[in-house]
């Protein structure tokens, strides 16, 4: 019996209930406890052990054994109780067997209501705790709280809203009027931000109150840079220079997160401008879209790509593509087949813009005009990846993307010795041996360079340019060689594919216009279509050659792990940080 009665204690409930709700879980601003072994929403831990693991036969079968031992023993006392009536027996009169079967119906009780009862006696208490509010209704039912791989803290802060905003909150939530629709029917672009994340607080549970509400212009990215927005992230911006390029100094903004970056950059702007600065040339300057086509057949295919390609045509089709915008030129058309599918890669200029809407009206226009000739095409998309936007392609590589740009410099071998720390004869060693021969074993498409995608990145994300397109914009040579003998350095980078435009995108909007204020190439150029884009490209080539000045040096003198370790783990004081970044 006492093994009986310890089984009963180690009986499992048949599933684990759920968590009591608490209905001021989104009200409440602690920190909520660490989640515990019983948080029903940790899928990722190990499975947690059972009572029922401790049982000697499965839980089928313990059940089965209580089930037939409770219904057995109630049927035998029953029957001895009728007995005991029938012959005037006194009731208090037990024989050993009936004392044990009361042991027994006792103990098969107990298991049975721990099993059975503890749910639906729980059930009745947690519906008392609860409120039924759709948000309780909402979150215990949200699926994502349950595929989320690690639970974050729920402490999701309600702010108090005004009546009005409170029922279009509970209209979001209960799908009575989609999130994406709030802009157009409030026709107000903040108040809309504010009651979507507000419904988003309380779908998900989680707070996202360090994500700032307040301070930004939402009318400003409607319709074209952003959709949906609950906020905004703010990245911290230093300033690196003077940048002295083409004989103009510049400040060059970069907002990262990266300890060691801008001071990095900046070292490398200082040991620049000291040795007189550098110079940049524009060598192309076109964006490219390549739609694909389909014909029947290989030779059809190969007809269009004759007629694209001929020089008689070329008039014609700029005419077609030109109409796009007065700022579209049409530059040239290559064609390349795969079978019966062509693929035509446009290219034109886009003034100051990057251009990728430009060229695809261009494309679009061509397209249309294409179809009297060859009626029997079909077009299969208005890209088909020959462009190639967003994807590491050697077609940008080695055609170019955007703006290419060189620039070069010398740098004066004592600075090389008292600025940048070390020798020309190392940085040239290091040079060859990393960003040539490394990046050549690595297989690299237009990766030959220490981190231009780190300056890159950093100032298109400081001047509004499309971050993916970080991607190609980074494809960048770094060529180092002892000059005068070997005295001094001159360094250059080589960047086909610098995809940039200082009208259009993120840059109208007021961060981003300011850091394109502070570079003098903010908006359309004055001077001439396609001036101040351009000059931004060169900023970010100037910008990218002190980088890799500054990082491969410190590499040469073997300062780069030291520097990490000091400005990006746990120091605040940057004074002196002046050298390396990640590679
Ligand atoms: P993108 O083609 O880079 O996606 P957008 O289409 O957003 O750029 O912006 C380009 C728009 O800006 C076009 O409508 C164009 O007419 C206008 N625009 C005004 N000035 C210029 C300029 N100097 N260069 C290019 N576009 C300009």
């Amino acid at each position: 019996m006492v093994g009986l009665i310890s089984l009963v204690s180690l009986t499992p409930r048949r599933r684990p209930p759920k968590p009591p709700v608490n209905p001021n879980r989104f009200l409440d601003n602690r920190s909520p406890p660490p989640p515990s072994d019983d948080d029903d929403i940790d899928r990722n831990r190990s499975p947690r052990p059972k009572a029922s693991d401790a049982l000697p036969l499965p839980l089928y079968l313990t059940n089965a054994v209580f089930f037939t031992l409770f219904f057995s023993v109630a049927y035998y006392l029953l029957h001895r109780w009728r007995d005991k009536i029938r012959y005037n027996t006194p009731l208090h009169v037990v024989t050993i067997t009936e004392l044990g079967a009361i042991v027994a119906l006792i103990a098969s009780f107990i298991y049975l209501l721990g099993f059975f009862g503890i749910d639906f006696v729980q059930s009745f208490i947690s519906r008392a705790d609860s409120n039924d509010s759709d948000r309780d209704y909402l979150v215990n039912e949200d699926h994502r709280l349950a595929t989320c791989p690690t639970p974050s803290p729920i402490v999701a802060k309600l702010d108090p809203l005004p009546e009005e905003d409170e029922e279009i909150v509970k209209s979001v939530l209960d799908g009575a009027i989609p999130s994406y629709s709030l802009e157009s029917r409030l026709g107000d672009c903040k108040r809309a931000a504010s009651i979507r994340r507000e419904a988003l607080q309380r779908l998900t549970g989680r707070s996202i109150e360090g994500l700032p509400l307040d301070g930004f212009d939402y009318d400003s990215i409607l319709g074209q840079c952003c959709e949906m927005p609950v906020g905004y992230v703010q990245i911290p911006v230093g300033i690196a220079g003077p940048l002295l390029l083409d004989g103009y100094e510049y400040s060059v903004p970069m907002a990262t997160t990266e300890g060691c970056l801008v001071a990095s950059t900046n070292r490398g702007c200082k040991a620049m401008y000291v040795s007189g600065g550098a110079t940049s040339t524009v060598l192309k300057d076109g964006m490219t879209r390549a739609p694909v086509v389909r014909f029947a057949s290989a030779r059809r295919a190969s007809e269009l790509k004759f007629f694209l390609e001929s020089p008689e045509n070329f008039e014609t089709l700029a005419v077609v593509f030109n109409r796009s915008s007065r700022f579209a030129r049409l530059q040239s058309v290559m064609c390349t087949l795969a079978g019966k599918n062509a693929y035509v890669r446009f290219s034109c200029s886009t003034g100051d813009a990057m251009g990728m809407n430009m060229v695809s009206k261009g494309v679009q226009n061509v397209l249309e005009f294409l179809t009297e000739d060859f009626p029997d095409m079909d077009v299969i998309g208005i890209s088909g990846n020959f462009c190639s936007d967003k994807k590491p392609a050697a077609v940008n590589w080695i055609e170019g993307r955007g703006k290419s740009v060189v620039c070069e410099a010398v740098i004066r071998g004592e600075t090389v010795n008292k600025v940048l720390k070390t020798s020309v004869a190392s940085l040239v060693e290091l040079n060859m041996l990393k960003n040539l021969t490394g990046s050549a074993i690595a297989g690299s498409l237009g990766g030959f360079n220490a981190h231009a995608s780190n300056i890159v990145s950093a100032v298109f994300l400081a001047t509004g340019q499309d971050p993916a397109q970080n991607v190609e914009s980074s494809q960048c040579i770094t060529m180092m060689e002892a000059i005068n003998d070997g005295k001094d350095i001159h360094i250059s980078v080589t960047m086909p594919s610098i995809e940039v435009g200082t009208v259009g995108g993120g840059t109208q909007l007021a961060s981003q216009s300011a850091c394109l204020n502070l570079l003098g190439v903010k908006g359309a150029s004055k001077e001439a279509p396609g001036m101040n884009s351009r000059r931004l490209a060169t900023i970010v080539a100037g910008a990218v050659l002190a980088g890799e000045l500054s990082l491969m040096s410190a590499i040469a003198a073997g300062q780069l792990v030291k520097s990490h370790m000091k400005y990006n783990r746990s120091s605040r004081d940057i004074t002196g940080a002046t050298t390396t970044t990640t590679t």
